[in-house]
């Protein structure tokens, strides 16, 4: 049987916009993966009507309820005494948890436990304690009536520790099927293309079923399988992921990797290679992303933010004549740029960027989304020259940025890197 959840995140803050209901957005991406559907958000304040009319509501049209928030000690945390009324359930002492909390404040705090604390050792009768090693509140889990109520606490490291460690495998418990998914990551094709080009493929899969999230300036194509068994689910999803690589070629740069910068991090490391970056409009965007991957020193020499026209002059070397003839968004200096910085650096490779951020054209006139790539190698040097539109500054950042590491990924891969189509 599928499970169909609802979330409530309870808390004034939440309402008052002063808190984004980040939670939220965490518990419903790991239920996606766990195959339950999640079908309403709640937000509901710390008043403990309003939180009842939300259970009421939520029992009526889901049969796994999470709540997260209003666990804590303070007279405006409500969730578990107003959800315990709503199912009937009585709240009981477990004494082991109240020493629990006594140890943690001894250990972590410094500090005898205050004595509104043993409220957090009241949990509802039978329930599934879910502890929680990086605060006090512990979460919990019961049936009743046939619906799953889990409680977990507001903060959001603790709600995510809990998450892992308790309540996916709490979830993974209820159901008999095994869930898998793998994911295809692409660059070069917007998420509405990517949907043309495989509105057939998608629409009739519902079995391995197959789905697009948008990533910044990015795709991920998710295959997922339900089977009785992990052997059965992989059996079912690979001949997915081969159709589905093959069918868009290039544009896709790995199945379950996380990001363009990782992908060039290994194959710089298997090809013994080092890179450095000259960046302009991206202001050390990709080199920010590389130093990121822990490692980075065996592949990575270092970068300027060559921002004034005489740093890429005085600092990477691009000649005053050629700035002056073309203008420091152009082919000519891209090439320059990748070339200097690779020569001052002595890595093999130098990626660059320069281009028009806007909001304003730059001072020759350049329009914004203009933007050069290009990628000195010892083969020679090679530039991709892109228009990225009108779009806001740090969207043509991002999209400069992963282009960038999309031109030194198809480089190393052995692939033409001036174009970027499927192919
Ligand atoms: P505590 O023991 O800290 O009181 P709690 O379980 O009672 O924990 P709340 O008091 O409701 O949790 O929230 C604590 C903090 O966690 C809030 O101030 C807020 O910053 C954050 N928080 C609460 N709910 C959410 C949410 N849904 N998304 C993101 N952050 C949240
Ligand atoms: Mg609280």
């Amino acid at each position: 049987m599928s499970h169909t959840a609802e979330i409530i995140a309870v808390g004034n803050e939440l309402l008052l916009g002063s808190v984004a209901n980040t939670n939220a957005q965490e518990l419903s991406q790991a239920l996606a993966g766990l195959g339950i559907q999640v079908f309403w958000h709640t937000v509901v304040g710390d008043h403990p009507q309003r939180l009842r009319e939300a259970l009421d509501t939520a029992r009526q049209r889901a049969d796994i309820i999470l709540t997260t928030g209003g666990l804590g000690p303070t007279y405006d945390d409500l969730t578990k005494q107003t959800i315990c009324d709503a199912f009937g359930v009585p709240l009981v002492l477990h004494q082991e948890i109240l020493e629990e909390i006594r140890t943690y404040f001894s250990k972590n705090v410094h500090m005898e436990m205050p004595e509104n604390n043993i409220r957090q050792a009241e949990l509802p009768e039978g329930c599934t304690v879910f502890d929680n090693p990086v605060g006090t509140a512990p979460g919990c889990a019961f049936e009743a009536g046939g619906t799953h109520v889990l409680m977990l606490p507001g903060p959001p490291f603790e709600m995510r520790t809990m998450l892992h460690r308790h309540v996916i495998p709490y979830l993974r418990g209820l159901s008999r099927e095994v869930i898998l998914s793998h994911d295809i990551m692409t660059f070069g094709l917007g998420e509405s293309p990517m949907e043309q080009l495989l509105r057939d493929k998608m629409s009739c899969m519902e079995n391995p079923s197959l789905a697009t999230y948008a990533k910044p300036s990015e795709v991920r194509l998710r295959a997922t399988a339900r089977a009785a068994t992990a052997d059965d689910a992989e059996a079912m999803l690979a001949p997915v992921v081969a159709e589905v690589t093959a069918f868009l070629g290039n544009v896709v740069y790995g199945v379950d990797v996380p990001s363009l910068e990782s992908v060039c991090f290994r194959l710089l490391r298997e090809q013994q290679l080092t890179l450095a970056t000259a960046e302009s409009c991206t202001g050390g965007r990709v080199a920010e992303r590389i130093t990121a991957l822990p490692g980075a020193s065996a592949v990575y020499r270092g970068g300027v933010v060559s921002y004034w026209t005489s740093v890429k002059a005085d600092v990477l070397g691009v000649p005053q004549a050629l700035l002056d003839a073309h203008g420091a968004v152009s082919e000519p200096c891209a090439r320059a740029m990748a070339e200097g910085v690779r020569r001052i650096t002595g890595a093999d490779l130098g990626v660059s960027v320069t281009g028009a951020a806007g909001p304003d054209p730059d001072e020759r006139g350049v329009p914004v989304g203009i933007v050069y790539i290009a990628l000195a190698t010892p083969e020679g040097t090679f530039c991709r020259p892109l228009d990225l539109g009108k779009r806001r500054r740090d969207r043509i950042q991002d999209l400069a940025s992963n282009h960038a590491l999309d031109v030194v990924r198809r480089y190393l891969s052995g692939l033409p890197v001036e174009t970027w189509s499927r192919g």
